[in-house]
């Protein structure tokens, strides 16, 4: 089957760039992931507390018109203020997903090479005999934790992935109060794991940081932040020793940590294969090469904050400014 645009990944970005194909009238739109779950949210987050009030998630959904009714159950269910677990909007997305799913064709699978040639893309999914065709192909295939590896054998930590540390109830049971925990990073994710690890009352936790407090707070959002204005700015914060990340200190403070997580950003995940035309990956109007385009965390746009930092802009309000800015240019193309 040959279609004229095909989307790539079921997370958040995918789901809102089929959103976009039909506000716009496109029909015969091919979808695929692996499992059409909501991408990570519905996979690790759910119990993660959002950066979002739920206005925010009113707006963004409002901005579609197909995704309009779904902005209603949350506008009666929770203050506008309110910020709530990402499960929240996890139900949403998904019951979205079902509603979109029967406007377009769906296919469960992982693409594992896109070849373009003669003016269309192939499309090759794994264990999958058939190719289809396409047009235009959007990528909104994702990214995961970066892990480091500062352990060596001189250190006897263990490393608590982040997708399992960042879910509060799940974190309680890799940690107790005799661990010391360290917690690698500076960001929005560290924080949150500065506040579960105070409140899971662990015995000592070392946060080795690249940026002052200062500067934290500042990037911080929602509960997070009020969390480091009111604990971690504070003098009483015994419990954590906040140290930057030189070499120096990794000597020092790891060989004492029972338990390492690192929380120092998302890389994109290993696209597919991609054949037939030159790609640029960095492309701040997400064209990533002839008739192929990328959305998302995978790609996200940057600017700078307040102290001059370089911040990737991941979230779904993010997303849809972005499809907003750039997918007239990419229909046009
Ligand atoms: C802890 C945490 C909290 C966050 N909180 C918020 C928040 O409160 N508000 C907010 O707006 N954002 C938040 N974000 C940021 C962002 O919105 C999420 O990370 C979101 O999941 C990104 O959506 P995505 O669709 O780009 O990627 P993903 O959710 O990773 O989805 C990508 C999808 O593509 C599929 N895929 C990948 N490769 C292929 C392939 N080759 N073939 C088929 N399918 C493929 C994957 O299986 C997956 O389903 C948070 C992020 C994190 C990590």
């Amino acid at each position: 089957m040959k279609y004229p645009w095909v989307v790539i990944g079921g997370g958040p970005a995918g789901i809102l760039s089929v959103a976009k194909l039909l506000d716009t009238g496109i029909t015969g739109i091919l979808w695929i992931d692996e499992k059409f779950n909501v991408g990570r949210i519905g996979e690790y987050y759910k119990n993660v507390p959002s950066n979002d009030t739920v206005k925010d998630w009113i707006d963004m959904l409002n901005s579609y018109q197909c995704l309009r009714t779904f902005s209603e159950s949350l506008g009666g269910k929770y203050g506008l203020e309110t910020s709530q677990p990402l499960g929240v909007i996890y139900h949403i997305f998904a019951n979205i997903t079902e509603y979109l799913q029967k406007q377009v064709k769906f296919q469960k699978g992982y693409v594992k090479e896109l070849k373009y040639e003669r003016n269309q893309w192939y499309i090759n999914i794994k264990n999958q005999h058939r190719i289809d065709k396409g047009d235009k192909i959007i990528l909104a295939t994702g990214s995961h934790p970066i892990e480091l590896n500062y352990q060596t054998q001189l250190y006897n930590s263990q490393t608590i992935p982040l997708d399992l540390a960042i879910d509060e109830r799940k974190l309680s049971d890799y940690v107790d109060t005799s661990d010391t925990v360290a917690v690698i990073g500076s960001g929005q994710s560290a924080v949150l794991l500065l506040k579960y690890l105070t409140d899971l009352k662990v015995g000592h936790i070392i946060n080795l940081h690249k940026i002052t407090l200062e500067e934290t707070v500042n990037s911080l959002k929602a509960l997070t932040k009020k969390w480091a204005l009111s604990f971690l700015a504070s003098k009483n914060k015994n419990s954590i020793l906040r140290v930057s990340n030189s070499s120096v200190n990794r000597e020092k403070w790891l060989p004492q940590c029972t338990k390492i997580i690192y929380a120092v950003g998302f890389e994109r995940n290993p696209l597919p294969k991609i054949r037939g035309t030159p790609i640029d990956l960095e492309a701040n109007d997400g064209i990533l090469g002839q008739n192929l385009f990328g959305v998302g965390i995978a790609f996200p746009a940057t600017e700078k904050d307040r102290d001059g930092h370089i911040i990737k802009l991941v979230g779904f309000t993010s997303f849809t400014r972005f499809l907003q800015e750039h997918f007239e240019t990419w229909l046009q193309i």
